[in-house]
Formats: structure tokens, C-alpha cells, sequence
């Protein structure tokens, strides 16, 4: 785990941070017939930014996407929305990250704490909306975390869900106002897997009892073997995406 003072250089213009997504965007279509490897968009950022201006965004399902950064940015931050509703398994997790990996995990909490937002909004704000909650408790914290770098990390994946399926590896971050890359878009969740038992990553140990997709316990639940991954999240609603990556 990386304990070394951040000092971040001053950010680049929207419009500069613009440019520079849709020339990685073309430089790495126009180096190989295939789609560029998960690696190789890393060491692209790598080669275009400072470790002190990307932060890779984790939900502590797997910790396969901090690790491959790393490669090529040591020391990176990693941010874990720690929302007040996660399960233990989840913290475990994030604590197993913060020791084995060459990264620094950066906790991003909501403006309230469960016990504040109960008090304001009533007790259990996601069975009656959701959506208000999401905003409140990943959204916003998101977005003003996001504010102090140049480019995130997520592990977003095509296969996820439909409305992930035209992924880019590289793009940019209109709502949030950065480069947003999206290196793994391509793998599967055996891919996923496959790269965190060859390097010996931490896990999720929910992973293996039926939760391929984890968010916050109150809205996780376990699926049947051959269903979609993710319709163990928010079940029973319309709801399908916390509102992070649209
Ligand atoms: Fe709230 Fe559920 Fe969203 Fe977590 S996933 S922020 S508990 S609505």
C-alpha cells in the first residue's frame, strides 16, 4: 500500500482533457487491427498522465482492475465509495486491497451519514426511492471526488447489461468533466476472474456464493447460476444502474 503524499500538478482545460480522450481514442484504433488490450490503454494513460491525476473507481468486487493500473501507475488512487451500507465482506475486501496492493485507497462518503440521512429522509430511503439514495450516497460523493483528477478508472464491462454494450476504452466524462477509460470493456467475467487467479488478487468471497455483481447489502442479492449477473441488484425494480456510468 502506497502511504506517499499526493501532489497533483494543476488540471488541464475540459477542452484539453477532451482533446487528448479522442486522440488516445484514435491513437490506440489505429495501432493494431484488434481492439487494444487491457494493458496497453493503461500504459497509454500511462504515458499521457501523472500518477497524481487518475483515481480508479473499485466496488471491492474484485480488486483486478486496481492491480493491472498499477502496472503501469504504482502508488494510484483507488476509490471505494464507502456508502455505510456495504457488506463485511465488501470492507474485508477493501482492507485486503489497501495491504497487498501497490495502491492508496481513497474512502469517499456521502455529505450524511446513514443515521443523518434516516433523521432527514425517514429510515430506509432505498426501498422508497432508490434512485434519491443512489444520488445522495454514490452520485454526488462520486462526482466531488472525481473533481481533483484528470481521469478515472472503471472496470466497466460490455457484457454487463445493455446499456453498458457500447462501451469505449477511452472517452470522455461529459457529466463529470474528465477522461473516463474503461480498460477491461471488452472481457468477460471469466476474463475478470481468470486475470485476478493469475495474479492472485484480492476477491470478494461473496463472488463464489452467488453474487457476481455487488453493490450495497440492502440492494444485492444473490443470482442462480446462468443468470444475468447483475439482476441480483435493485430485484424487483426498474432500476438497473446506480447512476455512476451513464
Ligand atoms: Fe442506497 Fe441501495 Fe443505492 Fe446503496 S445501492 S446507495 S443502499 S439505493
Amino acid at each position: 500500500m502506497s502511504t506517499a503524499v499526493t501532489i497533483r500538478p494543476a488540471r488541464r482545460s475540459a477542452d484539453e482533457l477532451r482533446a487528448l480522450a479522442e486522440r488516445g481514442a484514435a491513437e490506440l484504433r489505429s495501432r493494431q487491427a484488434d481492439e487494444a488490450s487491457p494493458a496497453e490503454v493503461v500504459a497509454w494513460v500511462a504515458e499521457n498522465f501523472g500518477v497524481a491525476q487518475a483515481a480508479v473507481a473499485c466496488s471491492m468486487a474484485d480488486a483486478a482492475l486496481p492491480h493491472l493500473v498499477a502496472q503501469s501507475l504504482p502508488g494510484v488512487d483507488v476509490l471505494f465509495l464507502d456508502t455505510g451500507y456495504h457488506f463485511l465482506e465488501t470492507t474485508f475486501t477493501r482492507d485486503e486491497v489497501a495491504r497487498e496492493l501497490d495502491v492508496r485507497i481513497v474512502d469517499v462518503t456521502p455529505a450524511q451519514t446513514v443515521r443523518e440521512q434516516d433523521a432527514e429522509f425517514g429510515a430506509n430511503l432505498f426501498e422508497r426511492d432508490p434512485g434519491l439514495c443512489c444520488a445522495r450516497r454514490k452520485v454526488e460523493p462520486l462526482q466531488r471526488a472525481l473533481g481533483e483528477y484528470e481521469l478515472w478508472f472503471t472496470g466497466v464491462r460490455r457484457e454487463e447489461a445493455p446499456t453498458r454494450a457500447e462501451t469505449p476504452l477511452i472517452g470522455w466524462d461529459e457529466r463529470n468533466g474528465l477522461v473516463k477509460v474503461n480498460p477491461v470493456a471488452a472481457w468477460s467475467f471469466d476474463d475478470l476472474i481468470d486475470y485476478a487467479t493469475a495474479h492472485a488478487v484480492p476477491v470478494n468471497p461473496l463472488i463464489a456464493n452467488g453474487y457476481p455483481s455487488i453493490g450495497c447489502a440492502p440492494c444485492t442479492q444473490p443470482v442462480a447460476a446462468g443468470e444475468d449477473p447483475r439482476s441480483g441488484r435493485w430485484a424487483g425494480l426498474a432500476k438497473t444502474e446506480c447512476g455512476l456510468h451513464l
